[in-house]
């Protein structure tokens, strides 16, 4: 079956057609800039990416474009439309109400739509991807993949903050996790790695990328992650701040005569190892900058590791233990140094690096613990978009 997964944005959208027989791409682009000039990122697999500068004014057009570019008789991946047989979208809130993938019908529209409070940037932007598509492709069974759902497993303990409960009951507000997606995909890979059932193991991942969050899978289960009602807690970020004390936000105003929605701005922004270092939110700058003697780019990194740490701690101590520790996204895959500045203290639950392999190690899967090491400790690249065809299948 080929599916079409989409992961609509404000003003972009990426997709990749899949064959979810083989999980062969066999495309995948973007389109920028929607509804300001607009430019199509295409690349069928095995040729060269080809970039057109198009119109686009609208989200339908951008999926038109896209479809068009699917069936181009040069360069197109499949002949005609109907070799698409499903649509899964990306959908990054799903709240309380979905903990699972779900077949898009009018209700589940109307059920996304009212969790469009909790992440006015992101879920509108998915509604949007979704309508042009269905308008665009009426027949074709759709899914939408959400990132909250594999954190609906969370116990009360884990979700509840301190706050009066009323607002919890009134507005929802409580941990809900974001990256599930990738949390699921990477825990289960881990456990076949391993050799081991998923359902016997407790793995820590580490997705490290420009948007970091970390999620403790106890039994197959997601029970506690560092995102919460919005993807700025938890760690320091590209450029979000993460966890910080809450009287700081007025603090910060009242000193630099700032609204509440201006230091928002800051915290999302401005802060995380950008904000830190002055140098760059891109950890290869940061990384470059330091070892020119750059002291804050040194900060920054080591900020963000000390972060990290913390989190693992806190993750063991929550399922009594840990078996395996996973690092996936964009650092986790590819920055062996901050990985290795986070087992190096890990020791005291029996981590030991393989140094060498840690050093190899860039966007594969691999060992990067001994054959000792009480916990083992993998990098695996994750693959958001496979897991969201999977899903799709399964449902369609
Ligand atoms: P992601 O959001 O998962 O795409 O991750 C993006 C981040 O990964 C970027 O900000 C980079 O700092 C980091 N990254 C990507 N490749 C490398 C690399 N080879 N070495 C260090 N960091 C990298």
């Amino acid at each position: 079956m080929n599916v079409l997964v989409i992961n609509c944005g404000s003003s972009s959208l990426k997709y990749q057609l899949i064959n979810s027989d083989t999980e062969a791409v066999l495309a995948k682009g973007l389109c920028e800039r929607i509804g300001i000039d607009g430019r199509l990122v295409y690349q069928k697999t095995g040729l060269d990416k080809e970039i057109t500068e198009a119109a686009m004014p609208t989200h339908k057009q951008a999926i038109q474009l896209v479809l068009d570019a699917l069936v181009n008789p040069n360069t197109g991946a499949i002949a005609n439309l109907s070799e698409i047989e499903a649509v899964g979208h990306r959908v990054v809130h799903g709240g309380e109400k979905f903990a699972t993938s779900t077949v898009l019908t009018d209700e589940v529209i109307a059920a996304i739509e009212e969790c469009n409070d909790l992440a006015p940037l992101h879920n509108p932007a998915n509604l949007i991807g979704i309508r042009a598509c269905q308008e665009l492709m009426p027949n074709v069974p759709m899914v939408a993949v959400f990132d909250t759902a594999f954190h609906q497993t969370m116990p009360d303990v884990a979700y509840m903050y301190g706050l009066p409960y009323e607002y919890y009951e009134k507005y929802g507000v409580r941990r809900y996790g974001f990256h599930g997606t990738s949390h699921s995909f990477v825990s289960k890979r881990a456990a076949e790695i391993v050799g081991k059932n998923y359902e016997d193991l407790k793995i820590i991942v580490c997705h490290l990328g420009n948007g970091a969050s970390i999620c403790a899978v106890d039994h197959g289960k997601s029970v506690d992650t560092s995102m919460g009602l919005t993807p700025l807690e938890g760690l320091i970020m590209g450029t979000r701040s993460g966890d910080v004390d809450p009287s700081i936000l007025d603090f910060i105003a009242q000193k630099e005569n700032l609204t509440l929605p201006q230091v928002m701005n800051v915290l999302n922004k401005k802060s995380g190892v950008e904000g830190i270092s002055g140098v760059s939110s891109d950890f290869r700058d940061i990384e470059a900058a330091a070892k020119e003697g750059n002291k804050r780019a040194a900060l920054a990194q080591q900020t963000f590791a000390y972060r990290v740490i913390k989190y693992v701690g806190a993750y063991a101590a929550a399922m009594n233990g840990v078996d395996v520790i996973c690092f996936t996204a964009g650092l986790g895959e590819n920055d062996c140094k901050i990985r290795e500045m986070v087992m190096n203290n890990l020791g005291y639950l029996g981590v030991e690096v393989n140094a060498e392999v840690n050093n190899a190690t860039r966007g594969k899967e691999a060992v990067i613990s001994t054959a000792d090491s009480k916990v083992t400790c993998l990098a695996i690249p994750t693959n958001e978009e496979l897991a969201i065809c999977r899903e799709t299948v399964a449902l369609v």
